[in-house]
């Protein structure tokens, strides 16, 4: 998936103006190229490397504004979409493995916090507190999204990787904002546990993409003809990803 370095630290952030589009710029040393891109409050945030100048970042915001538009459009659709959800409590409602299921949370007389997970009727998520435990329901989720994620995770590797043709080396479940899965040479696999939250095809897609890097390193041709190969639905995977990540991140509020 993409490749990007973990992040720096911030530093200070310039409010400016293009052509009409308000925007946030940002001065970094690392930077080799301007970048545009839509912070996780909304905002267009220009990053420019120290030999770019001010004016450059104006001409660049003028020349992308149908881009940002677009993405404003996309963000704005995409906090409603979460914000129709109602806040993380009884109640509620919480998309897991692409499907939108009841939130319910009860006290309970248990020693330990439990969570059934109910498709019998209404597809329900069911946390059954113990008395002593005062987590946030977030923190609670996340325990048990991740030990989800991991099992989900585990049968699609297992399913997948011989029509693949690979055995992968080890499998672990991380959070990484910057991508959704990873394959090292070694054939270490990693995927983000918010890939339990999607539609199974879309985690199935990210699952079949990682195993074939471990045949092709790189994204040549060669590559993407295998993926294809084995998850023809691959391409819808991919836009489902771009169009949904930010909700992913945001799930638990
Ligand atoms: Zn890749």
């Amino acid at each position: 998936m993409a490749r990007s370095a973990s992040r720096p630290p911030q530093p200070a952030l310039v409010a400016r103006e293009a052509s009409g589009v308000p925007y946030l710029l940002r001065r970094s040393e690392r930077a080799r190229r301007l970048r545009l891109s839509l912070d996780d409050d909304g905002h267009a945030l220009v990053t420019l490397p120290s030999r770019a100048s001010v004016r450059d970042a104006d001409a660049f915001v003028a020349l992308r504004r149908d881009w940002i538009a677009r993405q404003l459009r996309r963000y704005a659709a995409e906090r409603a979409c979460l914000d129709s959800r109602g806040p993380l409590r009884d109640g509620a409602t919480f998309v897991l493995s692409g499907q939108p299921h009841r939130l319910e949370e009860r006290v309970t007389s248990r020693a330990r916090t439990t969570i059934e997970h109910d498709d019998s009727i209404v597809p329900t998520i069911r946390v059954l507190r113990a008395p002593s435990d005062a987590r946030p329901l977030a923190v609670v989720l996340e325990r048990w999204l991740r030990r989800e994620a991991r099992a989900v995770v585990e049968r699609r590797v297992a399913a997948r990787a011989p029509q693949v043709g690979v055995a992968p080396a080890a499998l672990s479940i991380r959070d990484q904002r910057s991508r959704w899965g990873s394959a090292s040479r070694a054939g270490r696999l990693s995927f983000s546990w918010r890939l339990v939250l999607a539609p199974p095809a879309v985690l199935d897609y990210v699952v079949v993409h990682e195993l074939a890097h471990l045949a092709v390193f790189g994204h040549p041709p060669a590559f993407w003809s295998l993926v294809r190969s084995v998850a023809p639905e691959s391409d819808a995977a991919r836009r489902w990803l771009r169009a949904h990540a930010r909700e992913l991140h945001w799930s638990l509020g």
